[in-house]
């Protein structure tokens, strides 16, 4: 089945079967399930090992991404947090240093404590990557293209470097999503989601993934999910299953709509500097027309000055200021005090995310009415 097909109707086989026919997966709101004797579950025995609305998101996030599985977790921090979970005192993981802030944050406050070492490196330089990685790295986490500054990283080259070495290699699809690109197929053993954002589309509610390549590492995840205990609501689930099934034409729409808007920006006189990956001025350019089926909705932009960043975020109308990605709407995020705020100055200054980028995060609306509410805002 193609991706458009697996969106709609999921894996096809859920493994259980519904007797009213519903065509939609029903939201199973039960904490536990009666058993009719001795060893006669029915699959399903209390909801935070397995739940059946659970278990169908899962797999089709797993059917989407090409995984021996997936497992879903109540944000993609918890996701992440589970995945930490695999690795043990003294190993070392590499990432992309231009990551969500709040992995940096996980990596930097939480994980180090608990013994892992964790190395940030440019992952869109080869060199950076093959510099970084030490006797105990077990992992190079991925992050592309990267939040807020759109860096490419070639994963099926870091895959090639990984492999050979018995190092993992993660990639956080959350911003181009498994429409658009597929790391798994590309050499990637894990691939991690906020499913806030693309999957469930829709700002209306938090969730996050992870989707692995073997059935080894996926069962390693449902044991750390039933364990840990951070596992996705039923309704929750729903909600993302419900998101999932219009995933490309949504991606399609707001990838129309951030050409539309990258143009726009990059001839306006007040913005100084446009980052898209979907620009051929974009250093990853050239590896997602080859790696990928499409550059996404992501859009940073440096304008010219602090006043400029302040009539903007205080004078759009349609378009929200306001944390987050990947819904209906488009949002305005200004990453040096919302998303980054909690990574040093000296290093956003050295990485580009200094106090006049803002990232927009391009929806499904009308892209003259988006453009129209930028140009008010940015002012001629
Ligand atoms: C939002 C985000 C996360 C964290 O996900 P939550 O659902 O907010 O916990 C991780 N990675 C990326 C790229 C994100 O955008």
């Amino acid at each position: 089945m193609k991706k458009e097909t697996v969106c709609v109707h999921g894996a096809g086989d859920y493994g259980f079967d519904d007797p009213t026919g519903a065509v939609c997966v029903p939201i199973y709101q039960s904490a536990t399930f009666k058993h009719k004797g001795l060893n006669k579950s029915t699959g399903f025995d209390y909801s935070r090992l397995s739940n059946p609305t659970r278990l169908a998101v899962e797999k089709t996030v797993a059917a989407l991404e090409g995984g021996a599985g997936a497992s879903a977790f109540s944000t993609g921090m918890a996701a992440i947090s589970a995945l930490c979970e695999i690795f043990s005192p003294g190993d070392g993981i590499v990432a992309s240093h231009d990551l969500y802030g709040g992995a940096i944050r996980l990596f930097r406050n939480i994980s180090q404590k608990n013994g892992l070492t964790v190395d940030f490196a440019d992952t869109s330089d080869l060199d950076a990557v093959r510099a970084a990685i030490k006797p105990n790295t077990r992992a190079v986490f991925i992050e592309t293209p990267t939040n807020p500054m759109m860096l490419v990283s070639d994963v099926e080259a870091i895959a090639k470097i990984a492999k050979p070495l018995g190092i993992l290699t993660i990639v956080d699809n959350t911003f181009l999503t498994p429409y658009f690109f597929k790391p798994l197929s590309l050499g990637a053993d894990i691939v991690v989601h906020s499913g806030t954002k693309f999957l469930c589309g829709h700002n209306d509610t938090l969730a996050g993934f992870l989707a692995s390549a073997t059935a080894e590492l996926a069962e390693k995840f449902i044991t750390v999910e039933k364990t840990t205990g951070a596992c996705l609501s039923p309704f929750d689930s729903f909600l993302v299953l419900r998101g999932i099934k219009t995933l490309g034409l949504r991606m399609e729409r707001g990838q129309q709509n951030a050409f539309e808007i990258a143009k726009f920006l990059s001839a306006h006189p007040r913005v100084k500097k446009v980052y898209y990956a979907g620009l051929e001025s974009n250093g990853g350019y050239e590896i997602l027309k080859r790696q990928a089926e499409g550059f996404g909705c992501m859009i940073s932009f440096e304008v010219d000055s602090v006043e400029t960043v302040e009539r903007v975020l205080g004078g759009v109308k349609l378009i929200a200021f306001a944390e987050s990605l990947g819904g209906a709407e488009t949002l305005v995020t200004y990453p040096a005090v919302q998303t980054h705020a909690d990574v040093p100055k000296n290093e956003r200054d050295a990485r580009g995310i200094n106090d006049r980028l803002l990232r927009l995060s391009v929806g499904i609306e009308n892209a003259g009415d988006l453009i129209e509410d930028l140009a008010a805002a940015l002012g001629r």
